[in-house]
């Protein structure tokens, strides 16, 4: 079925860089024929990035989870324990520091702290942490947290969320990954997390941390049971911050997995309905700068196709992985692949900084770094006993 000429327009627009209301980019998610979404995508994509437009770009970062002890009990998440169960751990700063050291030998440059809400975390632990990660490797950049884990912590702290983005700036956290959106409307949020705070008051918190100079990424959930319309309203309330703020540097949905949660899998997001979305965030988000393909949890293909409906970047290679792949992401690369996957996409791989400057462009695949080490692990292989999966040479303790 072709498209209204009101859609049609408001396709073409979007593809020249314009501006598209809320009401277009629901018709265009609903309505446009895919590859039409695709190629609009790719030409906003290619405009934005006259000039590097060939680049598509990855980074090498790790996850380390400092507890899965979590008060919160999302109903989609495999990852967390109730605080008093014999299913919690912790892990202790030597530990962290060691996972560290892997990170900086790998030729990592961002660790993305994450955990649950522990009921006696408050902000003196993140203090502590981030200060001990800075001083011994300066080169690492903390982009973690968000501003569910802000709101936790600021109220075990007696502060305000203010004081608590402050002090976390201070001890040395570099940018917010943006954890915990989920989906930001009200009714879906409150079917999947009903203990988080409302979306709008992480919206607030991630407000309040750009205007204390936190930039961060911003991220969406897909497929626990929202509809088209709460998709496009999510990203809406994150443009309207967006226009105030600047600080989101990217957005990057990814889907929900089925396994080991209390939502057992009645529900799931499409590819088809993965791509749409990558497509629709390039064209309606057109004032934040990158799009991101999740390959994790929707597969290699999948993050190669994504690059064509809109994604400049193909996410990481993660040393160490344990949440989402607890509900059943097994996707794992490593380095040279992830550089295969991204030539074959027509488009040059370019490893990258946390604010995606191009820390070294692959031209040439004869030069392709050769470290068979840089390699993602997942939950069932990283974390076991608390050592690394043996591929990933653990260092001493030094
Ligand atoms: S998603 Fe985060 S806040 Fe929710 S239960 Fe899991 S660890 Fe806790």
């Amino acid at each position: 079925m072709a498209l209204s000429a009101a859609l049609q327009s408001a396709l073409d627009r979007a593809a020249d860089g314009g501006r598209i209301s809320h009401q277009e980019a629901l018709g265009l998610y609903r309505e446009a024929p895919l590859h039409a979404l695709g190629r609009a995508a790719d030409a906003a994509r290619r405009r934005r990035y006259a000039g590097s437009e060939h680049i598509a770009t990855y980074i090498i970062e790790r996850n380390i989870n400092y507890t899965n002890a979590c008060v919160t009990a999302c109903k989609f998440c495999a990852f967390y324990a109730p605080p008093r169960s014999e299913d919690v751990w912790i892990r202790d700063l030597d530990d962290i520091l060691r996972r560290c050291a892997e990170t900086v030998e790998l030729g990592g440059t961002q660790i993305m702290f994450q955990g649950g809400h522990h009921p006696d975390f408050g902000v003196e632990y993140y203090e502590r942490h981030f200060r001990a990660i800075k001083e011994k490797f300066p080169q690492l950049v903390i982009h973690s947290l968000g501003a569910s884990e802000v709101e936790h912590m600021a109220r075990i702290s007696g502060v305000d969320a203010a004081e608590a983005i402050v002090r976390l700036k201070e001890a040395g956290l570099d940018s917010f990954a943006g954890a915990g959106a989920e989906l930001l409307p009200e009714r879906p949020r409150k079917a999947i997390a009903p203990l988080k705070e409302s979306g709008e008051r992480w919206l607030e918190i991630m407000e309040t941390a750009h205007g204390l100079g936190l930039e961060s990424t911003s991220t969406m959930l897909m497929g626990t049971g929202e509809t088209n319309a709460e998709r496009i309203e999510h990203l809406r309330m994150i443009r309207e911050v967006q226009d105030r703020t600047g600080g989101f540097r990217a957005f990057i949905p990814y889907t929900y997995q089925p396994q080991n949660n209390k939502l057992r899998g009645r529900t799931q997001a499409t590819i088809f309905e993965y791509l749409r979305m990558i497509a629709i965030a390039r064209l309606y988000l057109h004032n934040v700068a990158h799009v991101q393909g999740s390959w994790l949890t929707t597969g290699k293909e999948v993050g190669q196709l994504s690059l064509h409906y809109g994604a400049d970047d193909l996410g990481s290679v993660m040393l160490e992985e344990n949440v989402v792949s607890s509900a059943g992401a097994k996707h794992r690369s490593n380095r040279l692949e992830l550089l295969h996957l991204i030539r074959a996409a027509g488009r040059v791989p370019a490893q990258r900084s946390t604010t995606y400057e191009h820390l070294v462009v692959h031209e040439n695949p004869a030069d392709d770094p050769a470290d068979d080490r840089v390699v993602s692990h997942l939950s069932s292989t990283a974390i076991d006993g608390g050592t690394a999966h043996p591929e990933l040479r653990l260092l001493d303790a030094r």
